[in-house]
């Protein structure tokens, strides 16, 4: 490919990937008059990514309010240790932040708040397609934050977005694999694909989106970047095998700053026996957790299950084989509607006595009761209150249970495995709040955009049910902004 010569750009945007970050920078830079095309690798009937898989949570109160807990959460969750330094200077307006400080990566206060600000515009205008939200059950049972979703999930937001992409002459190319970028001197972007065909061509646009998500359908990046560990990790739904990460790669290779915590996931905790999309297995609040060695490894229940899934399903990952069981006994039916929190159809493991589970289980009898007997014997009394956090915490172990602490002595007992599956990878490339790509040294890399999975924003914990919206928000402004700029080079 040459991209020195001359070539000049048939498209104004080339956006790869036609999730929801890629379909909302298609929709809106076509509805601002921009010529696009769309380079989806799948098949047209599994087009959508990720976001096809999901009911698509929005952290919202509210079709216009996010959570109330929305900012603080986003930023705690990052976790530690910032240099103060850079806390001190991201105080200040953007434009006077160094340039290193542009380029770090960081739970970056420009994108937390723009993603808090136009969460509600970008939910009314998801609303002008004809997609309805509401806040319909879902499969927490306890939860710290309210959510609203799409009615028919993030495959109702795609086909809205599609149908009204073709409306409004938005091209589209299936089984087309973006695999790698140049930046000419001229500004035009070539992107080289592989089509159905499996032959390369090369294609010219004055910008490019990547929106391709992040690199959970790779072993070989995952391994790269979360090391040993990632050979018991797998996508909790097919979507997830299609993101391999070539967009992400381009960017870096492009000048990209890298962004978002490279060596960390969106973990849910998966049933291994069952092939369901999101074979989800949450109850391990009101039992214990126990693994490979018969041993507890970290407190079940720190708080709402909502809030602590993610790194809950990540430890999981890191004990011997990467799995562990939870263990429950027949009280389980006292915390109502418990069954919406499993959705793997895979029967739980049942046995009369302690000794006969562990035995279903595989796992060794001695360490298994003993665990099992230094847990019951560390409980205390108190009201056990299932829908609420109620402090009913083990005393006196090395590990203890914050909340929902019961003796586990009424059988029958039962038992799920339980391995951490891969929402979505957090490493991507650093972005600013109009969605264009921040090389190393803090500058806007002309034309380029990123959005969604593509783009780092997580680090250590994930903030539940931001992602899709994170999509959405920054996607939609992509596509505005490159239409815009296409709009003040004509005049
Ligand atoms: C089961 C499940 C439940 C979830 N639940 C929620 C939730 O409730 N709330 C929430 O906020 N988030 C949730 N998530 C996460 C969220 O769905 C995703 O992070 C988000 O939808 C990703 O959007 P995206 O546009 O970045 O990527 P995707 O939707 O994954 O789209 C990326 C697209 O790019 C295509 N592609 C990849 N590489 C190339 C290439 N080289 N060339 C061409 N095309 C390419 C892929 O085929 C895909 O279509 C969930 C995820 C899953 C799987």
């Amino acid at each position: 490919m040459n991209t020195q010569s001359g070539n000049s750009a048939n498209w104004d945007l080339l956006v790869i990937g036609s999730g929801i970050s890629g379909l909302s920078a298609a929709v809106s830079a076509a509805t601002a008059g921009a010529r696009v095309l769309v380079l989806e690798r799948s098949v047209r009937e599994e087009f959508g990514g990720n976001t096809r898989w999901t009911e698509s949570y929005f952290r919202m109160k509210s079709d216009s309010e996010v959570s109330d807990d929305f900012e603080e959460r986003l930023i705690s969750n990052a976790g530690y240790n910032l240099d103060p330094n850079i806390v001190q200077e991201v105080s200040g307006e953007y434009a006077n932040w160094p340039s290193y400080v542009k380029a770090h990566g960081m739970p970056d206060p420009e994108l937390i708040s723009t993603l808090s600000e136009q969460a509600g515009p970008t939910v009314q205008w998801l609303k002008g397609f004809g997609v309805r939200f509401d806040t319909l059950p879902t499969y927490f049972v306890t939860a710290a934050a309210p959510r609203l979703m799409p009615v028919g999930g993030g495959l109702a937001m795609i086909e809205a977005l599609l149908a009204h992409a073709q409306k409004i002459g938005v091209e589209f190319r299936y089984q087309t694999t973006a695999t790698k970028m140049e930046r000419g001197v001229d500004d035009i972007f070539g992107v080289t694909v592989t089509g159905p065909d499996g032959r390369q061509e090369a294609l010219y646009a004055t910008n490019v989106m990547i929106a391709s998500g992040g690199f959970e359908g790779n072993p070989e990046m995952l391994t790269q970047y979360l090391g040993d560990s990632a050979k018991f990790v797998r996508p909790v739904a097919r979507g997830g095998y299609y993101n391999r990460g070539e967009g992400i790669r381009m960017a870096l290779a492009a000048g990209a700053a890298p962004a978002g915590d490279f060596g960390s996931y969106h973990a849910e905790p998966l049933d291994p026996r069952s092939g369901a999309t999101e074979a989800l297995v949450m109850n391990f609040t009101y039992g214990v957790l126990i693994n490979k060695r018969g041993k507890r490894f970290l407190d079940e229940a720190p708080g709402p299950v909502d809030v602590h899934y993610d790194h809950i399903s990540r430890d999981i990952g890191y004990q011997p084989d990467g799995i562990a069981y939870v263990v429950f006994d027949q009280r389980i039916h006292d915390v109502p509607n418990w069954k919406k929190s499993i959705r793997t159809d895979q029967p739980a493991i049942q046995a009369d006595t302690l000794e006969q589970l562990a035995e279903a289980c595989g796992l060794p009898a001695a360490p298994f009761l003993r665990t099992i007997e230094e847990y019951n014997a560390a409980c205390r009394d108190g009201e056990f209150k299932p829908l609420e956090a109620d402090g009913l915490a083990t005393q006196g172990l090395d590990i203890n249970k914050s909340n929902w602490s019961r003796p586990i002595n009424a059988g029958p007992f039962y038992a799920y495995p339980i391995i951490p599956g891969i929402c979505f990878t957090y490493g991507g490339v650093k972005t600013n709040k109009q969605s264009q790509v921040i090389d190393q040294d803090g500058r806007p890399i002309p034309g380029l955009y990123a959005a969604g999975e593509a783009a780092g924003l997580y680090y250590q914990v994930y903030t539940g049910a931001t992602s899709v919206m994170r999509g959405a928000v920054f996607g939609k402004i992509a596509g505005e902004h490159a239409a815009a700029g296409l709009r003040a080079k004509v005049r």
